[in-house]
C-alpha cells in the first residue's frame, strides 16, 4: 500500500509499504478522507512527547471495512466506519476513574505508536469504529472526531439554556463549536476572528454577532460562556477579562505547551469564574455521530479543500498559509 510516512521530525515522504493484516479485535480499514490539523504539524516539527518514528499521520478519518480480525462481530467487510482514534490504557487512575482521555498513557492511532489513516490501509481496534449512518454524507465521515472533541467541550461547559456564548475563532474547531452552540439553546453567539475572511462562515453557523475585534461587540456585561477556540494567548487572556459575572471560560484551544497568560486572580474568585479546559474526546464520539445523523453540523461549511496522497506537502502548506477551513486528504 501507498502511505504518507514521516520518518523523523521535519521529514515525510511517500512510500510503499506492506498491506496490513487485521489480528484479533482488530479491522482493516481502508480511508476515504482523513483530516488535517494542527497535531499533524506537531508530528512533523517533534513537538508531540509520544510520537514514535517512523509514524504515518493521520487520525480524523472515516473508511471502508476491508478486513475484520476473529472476534469482531458489529461490523463487517464493506460497512463505511468512522474510526475513534484516542487509545487507553484502561489500567492507570485517570483510566479507571472515567477519564480516559486523561490517560497516562495517551495514544492515538496516527499520532503515537500506531499508523494513521494517510494510508490506503490503516489497522484499528475494533471496538473503535463505528458505523456511518446512512443519514451522514461519506465526506463528512472524517469530521466526526473534531466534532467529537467540540461535544466534549460543551460537556465541559455546562451551558445553560439562553447562556450568551463568544467564541474565539471562526476556524473548523471555532465553526463547530458555534454550530453546536446555536443547537444548545444560547441566549446569542458571538465570534470573533482576526481573519475577517471567515466571518460569514460564521454567521452562516449560526452567530448572531461577528467581529474582528471583540470591541466591536457592544455587551459591556460581558458573556456566561466564553470559549476560546484558537490557543493564542492574547485571546485567552481577553476571554477571561470579557467573561461575564459568575462565567464559565472553557480553553478549547491548544496553546504552545510552554506558553503563559495572564489574568486577575482577584476577578477570578470576586466574580466567581471557572476557568476550564477540555482535552480531546471523552465518551462523545457515538454522541457526535448522532448530531451529525440529524444535520446539527454542517460538515460543507467546513470541508474546504481534498488533496491526494501524493499532495501530502502541498496539504500541508496549504493549512500552515491558513487557507481554507478542514483539510482533507483523500488516500
Ligand atoms: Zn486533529
Ligand atoms: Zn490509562
Amino acid at each position: 500500500m501507498r502511505a504518507v510516512v514521516i520518518t523523523q521530525p521535519g521529514r515525510f515522504s511517500l512510500e510503499t509499504l506492506p498491506d496490513p493484516t487485521a489480528g484479533p479485535g482488530e479491522l482493516v480499514v481502508a480511508p476515504d478522507g482523513c483530516g488535517i490539523c494542527g497535531t499533524d504539524l506537531h508530528i512533523l516539527a517533534g513537538e508531540v512527547p509520544f510520537t514514535s518514528y517512523p509514524i504515518v499521520p493521520g487520525h480524523e478519518f472515516s473508511g471502508t471495512v476491508v478486513e475484520v480480525g476473529e472476534g469482531v462481530d458489529h461490523v463487517g467487510a464493506g460497512d463505511v466506519v468512522a474510526v475513534e482514534p484516542s487509545l487507553f490504557c484502561g489500567r492507570c487512575r485517570p483510566c479507571r476513574t472515567g477519564r480516559e482521555n486523561l490517560c497516562e498513557n495517551f495514544d492515538s492511532i496516527g499520532v503515537g505508536r500506531q499508523n494513521g489513516a494517510c494510508a490506503e490501509l490503516v489497522v484499528v481496534p475494533g471496538h473503535k469504529a463505528f458505523r456511518l449512518p446512512e443519514a451522514i454524507p461519506r465526506a463528512w465521515g472524517s469530521l466526526v472526531e473534531p466534532v467529537s472533541c467540540a461535544v466534549h467541550g460543551f460537556d465541559m461547559l455546562e451551558a445553560r439554556l439562553g447562556d450568551h456564548v463568544l467564541i474565539y475563532g471562526a476556524g473548523t474547531m471555532g465553526l463547530i463549536l458555534t454550530q453546536i452552540a446555536a443547537h444548545h439553546g444560547a441566549g446569542s453567539i458571538s465570534v470573533v476572528d482576526t481573519n475577517a475572511a471567515r466571518l460569514p462562515r460564521a454567521e452562516q453557523a449560526g452567530a448572531d454577532f461577528v467581529a474582528s475585534r471583540p470591541d466591536e461587540f457592544d455587551r459591556p456585561e460581558g458573556w456566561d460562556a466564553v470559549i476560546d477556540a484558537t490557543g493564542a494567548v492574547a485571546a485567552i487572556e481577553d476571554a477571561i477579562r470579557r467573561a461575564a459575572r459568575g462565567a464559565t471560560v472553557l480553553l478549547f484551544g491548544v496553546a504552545p505547551h510552554d506558553a503563559q497568560a495572564r489574568f486577575s486572580p482577584f476577578r477570578v474568585y470576586n466574580a466567581e469564574l471557572r476557568i476550564i479546559g477540555s482535552m480531546a474526546i471523552r465518551h462523545s464520539f457515538e454522541r457526535a455521530l448522532h448530531l451529525m445523523g440529524r444535520r446539527m453540523i454542517n460538515g460543507d461549511l467546513l470541508q474546504t479543500h481534498r488533496f491526494a496522497l501524493d499532495e501530502y506537502a502541498g496539504a500541508l502548506e496549504t493549512f500552515r498559509r491558513g487557507d481554507g477551513l478542514k483539510l482533507t486528504v483523500v488516500p
